[in-house]
């Protein structure tokens, strides 16, 4: 069932076994796994089903340098779906090695493994809807497939893992319909969660505030609390509530807020392979399913450890879209084109706003030298991207001459100094704004240095062809457009120790008994990989986790006794869950 705020009565309780906070990818994930599982859920969603402004400026706050990061309301969706209403789709599993403690990474280690990610990792691929879990290209497809470019050949890179995509997904479109028809999960729209009590003012949470910006206001009782809100509203959130500590929920180390990482990526160089062009295969790959696949780079486990670098992948690609020297009709129909493009990837496409009038006319000049191409692509982009379900997600312009760029996504090693923190300014609920203060590392610029070392050799070595880029300009390319919008990382990582860590293994906050994360803001490292499909398998894991604690029992003195297992004391506990008032009310609409 999917309600809004304010068809309850302000100052109303309500209660619920498990109160998920925000409906993004993970809080739909995590609902849609306990569905039919005995257990009341209640979400709460600080938007609508669409866009609105002034819930969207919830989100807005500062950043320290804002030419390296982007304005904190951008890259991230307050509505029902979260960022999943804007996101590209590209899903890719985190290698084994992100789960290592590596020497040469301060900080690094995971308290879990790939191999216990794995099973969910499966479900995942599927709630995301980009086909089997089959990242190899002999696993994903079932006949011989082309080399990327043949005769390449490498010991530092592999090029025969892919990246899938989802259609791309909604999640609000996608499972919308199942949340509205569940019977034990209910949606609560335009209810922003604030403040958090505990009755005992120890380790336990008992009530969530929430608010709206219509003026309502309703309290939600319940057994346990998972904050899904997106890697930098679950650090404001714990930073901003100060029941349980004063610096905040599990703050008590200082360790929230702290670790954030993005991604470092950026586009250099240029790749000249000596091949005929039939010899080099840089497009995507359509799985039996339908999905679309894509080869790369990627940096091999062994080269990472042997150069003490960080993880990293690179694809082949067009040359800058907006520099119009690039003389292709279809790049500079995209960059004509991309005003009508979301902010987000307007920026990566077209650099800045300001082009002159006379870059527009070079762009143009492209176009009408070569109107056949030009519509050609109009044609591919309209079928392919606007029309299909499941869209192509990008289309890969190819040049005669064989000339590419490299497109690189690599790791951004955990820093404490990289932070989320509390601006002085207030929301229009009376939060404080959130305060981002995102930095790199020396590290960050050598895993990137290295490695397009590492790849110009081994095309140079192998007779594939050169990579020539000016190794002075490696940092200025890699911060062209800041910190990689949209993964937001490790802002309450995961760890054994409290002293440097916000949540468990299980994804519980350290101190507190039912309170849990569900985000990236609990990886403690970020590897090449998307955050977005391990977002969602982790969550699942947690999901198994949540049932296993909060079973449902019907008689009273199960109840008490499982109660008392999570740590709920004080309570009645008879009372608990009997009188569901959420359940009264919903019943009647
Ligand atoms: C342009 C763009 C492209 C992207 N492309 C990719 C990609 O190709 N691959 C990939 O893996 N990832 C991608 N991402 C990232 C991806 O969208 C996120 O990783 C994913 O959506 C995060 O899921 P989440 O549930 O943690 O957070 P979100 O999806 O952001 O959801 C959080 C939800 O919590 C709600 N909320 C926040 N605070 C509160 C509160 N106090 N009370 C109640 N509700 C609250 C919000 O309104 C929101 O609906 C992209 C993101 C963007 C912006």
């Amino acid at each position: 069932m999917i309600l809004d705020i304010a068809d309850l009565a302000d100052g109303q309780e309500l209660s619920a076994d498990l109160c998920i906070v925000g409906a993004g990818a993970a809080g739909i994930a995590l609902a849609l796994k306990l569905m039919n599982r005995g257990l009341d859920v209640l979400v709460v969603e600080s938007g609508g089903r669409r866009h609105e402004d002034d819930v969207q400026d919830l989100y807005a706050g500062s950043v320290a340098d804002p030419t390296l990061h982007a304005p904190t309301d951008r890259f991230r969706c307050s509505q029902l779906g979260g960022s999943t209403t804007l996101w590209g789709g590209r899903c890719v599993p985190f290698d084994a090695i992100d789960f290592e403690k590596r020497s040469y990474v301060a900080h690094s280690g995971w308290p879990i493994t790939l191999d216990e990610l794995l099973p969910y990792y499966r479900e995942a691929n599927r709630l995301c809807e980009a086909g089997a879990f089959a990242y190899q290209i002999d696993e994903a497809f079932g006949r011989p497939m082309k080399p990327m470019i043949a005769g390449f050949e490498s010991s530092a890179f592999s090029t025969d893992c892919i990246e899938r995509f989802s259609k791309p997904s909604n999640f609000a479109e996608r499972y919308g319909p199942e949340l509205e028809a569940a019977r034990n999960v209910r949606v609560l729209l335009h209810a922003t969660a604030t403040q958090f009590s505990s009755d005992d003012s120890g380790r336990t949470l008992s009530r969530l505030t929430l608010r709206s910006l219509r003026g309502r206001s309703v309290t939600v009782r319940a057994r346990a609390f998972v904050l899904a809100a997106g890697g930098l509203e679950v650090a404001r959130l714990l930073l901003a509530n100060r029941t349980l500590h004063p610096d905040g929920i599990g703050n008590q180390h200082g360790v929230v807020g702290r670790y954030y990482m993005c991604h470092i990526a950026g586009t250099i160089g240029r790749i000249k392979i000596d091949r005929p062009t039939s010899a080099v295969w840089h497009d995507y790959d359509v799985a039996d399913d339908g999905t679309y696949c894509r080869r790369r780079f990627a940096l091999l486990s062994e080269a990472q450890r042997q150069h003490r670098i960080g993880n990293f992948v690179a694809r082949l690609h067009h040359p800058q879209i907006g520099d119009p020297a690039h003389r292709t009709a279809a790049l500079s129909l995209v960059f004509l084109g991309s005003r009508l493009l979301p902010w987000e990837y307007r920026i990566r496409v077209a650099g800045s706003d300001g082009a002159s009038l006379g870059h527009y006319a070079h762009h143009f000049t492209n176009v009408m030298l070569d109107p056949q191409s030009a519509v050609r692509f109009a044609y591919r982009m309209v079928t392919g991207r606007f029309l299909a379900r499941r869209k192509i997600p990008s289309l890969v312009v190819k040049t005669k001459a064989n000339l590419f760029s490299l497109d690189f996504h690599a790791e951004q090693v955990p820093n404490p100094e990289s932070r989320i923190g509390l601006g002085n300014e207030t929301d229009a609920l009376g939060i404080p704004r959130i305060h981002v203060d995102w930095r790199y590392s020396p590290q960050d610029v050598a895993t990137v240095a290295k490695s397009v070392e590492l790849l110009a050799s081994d095309l140079k070595s192998s007779g594939a062809g050169t990579l020539s880029y000016d190794p002075g300009t490696i940092e200025a390319e890699m911060t062209r457009y800041g910190a990689y919008g949209g993964h937001h990382v490790g802002t309450a990582r995961m760890g054994d120790d409290p002293r440097s860590s916000v949540v468990d293994r299980n994804c519980r906050v350290h101190g507190v008994d039912n309170l849990y994360i569900a985000s990236a803001a609990t990886f403690p490292t970020s590897s090449q990989a998307n955050p977005t499909l391990t977002i969602v398998a982790l969550t699942l894991r947690l999901a198994e986790h949540l049932q296993g604690k909060l079973q449902l029992t019907r008689s009273s003195s199960d109840k008490k006794a499982v109660i008392s297992e999570i740590g709920i004391g004080g309570r009645d506990s008879a009372s608990f869950g009997a009188e569901n008032l959420l359940s009264k009310q919903l019943a009647q609409h």
